[in-house]
């Protein structure tokens, strides 16, 4: 309790049997969540929790057991801007960061404002999509690695498709952007927007299931292999882009995980290739 009253001293808010709920819809009760509110209460955080589970938007993470303490970034926000970067506070949320780079002229992000979730959890998996991803923007970002702050640069985070090696609890990252028109990032931004709402599901998800399989999307195999709509009680492979798992109502995470799994398994089967998880499974 003495370490509860030091972060909650520093700026942290901490809920016990606190609920986490994940952008596909079901919830689970961590013992106890850390809230970080500012960058020095993160820092005390990540110092203190070392064993914790970091979270962002939950927005790419399955839990099926929640582990005793979990550290929740999204609270942790905020924009400084110098020039054409930007440093983006870890719980900044990737559309956020999108229109606040709109709003400035800056390009880069336009690709990126549609996808859920933190800046910090964007980083840790290298989320991109339509030809753009975090690696390609970038400059650096400022880590709790044994205890330390360290600074780490983009040569150093190890980038690769979905992938990237960070070493610790992410506080924030410098992003580098390039001036240009504003009505053109708005229109370029309304035009990605409009290309996903007409082909991802509408229904809570947690974006694709499995990554990519070379350079072929894997709800081509999950089609191929016979599962689009297949469900098993509130889970389902969308109808409308078999690489989404989604709730139809009251599905639960072992539901979603149970599904998964006959998916992998059945591509594996039926195509002869092995799907690789591109969502985060906490067991
Ligand atoms: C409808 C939908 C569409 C999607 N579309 C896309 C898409 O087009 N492209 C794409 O790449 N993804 C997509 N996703 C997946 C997801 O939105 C992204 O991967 C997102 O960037 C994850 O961010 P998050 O904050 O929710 O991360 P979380 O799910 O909370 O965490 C993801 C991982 O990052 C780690 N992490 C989070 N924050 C930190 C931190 N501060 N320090 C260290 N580690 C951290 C977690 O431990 C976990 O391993 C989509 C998801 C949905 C639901």
């Amino acid at each position: 309790m003495a370490r509860d009253a030091y972060l909650e001293k520093a700026g942290c808010d901490i809920r016990y049997n606190c609920p986490l709920t994940s952008t596909f819809g079901c919830t689970c009760v961590a013992e106890k969540a850390i809230f970080p509110r500012n960058f020095t209460a993160a820092v005390k955080a990540a110092k203190e929790c070392e064993d914790a589970l970091v979270l962002g938007g939950i927005s790419n993470t399955l839990i099926l057991n929640p582990p005793k303490e979990v550290i929740c970034m999204r609270e942790l926000k905020g924009i400084i801007e110098g020039g054409a970067d930007l440093y983006v506070m870890s719980g900044e949320s990737l559309n956020g960061a999108a229109r606040w780079a709109r709003m400035r002229a800056l390009s880069g992000m336009e690709q990126l404002g549609g996808i859920p979730g933190t800046v910090g959890g964007a980083l840790a998996g290298n989320s991109g999509c339509y030809g753009r991803q975090m690696s390609d923007i970038t400059l650096y970002a400022d880590v709790v690695k044994d205890g330390r702050v360290e600074r780490i640069y983009a040569k150093d985070l190890n980038f690769s498709y979905r992938s990237c090696s960070v070493p610790g609890v992410i506080l924030g990252v410098m992003l580098r952007l390039t001036p240009s028109d504003g009505d053109r990032i708005e229109e370029n931004m309304r035009v990605w927007q409009a290309m996903r709402a007409a082909t991802q599901p509408g229904r809570p998800s947690l974006g694709c299931t499995f990554k990519k399989c070379g350079e072929v999307s894997c709800a081509y195999y999950i089609e191929k292999a016979g599962y689009k709509g297949y469900a098993i009680q509130g889970a389902q492979v969308s109808e409308k882009h078999a690489g989404f798992i989604v709730n139809t109502g009251t599905a639960t995470a072992a539901n979603y995980y149970d599904l998964a799994e006959k998916v992998r398994t059945g591509v594996e089967k039926f195509c002869g290739i092995t799907p690789e998880y591109e969502i985060n499974i906490i067991k």
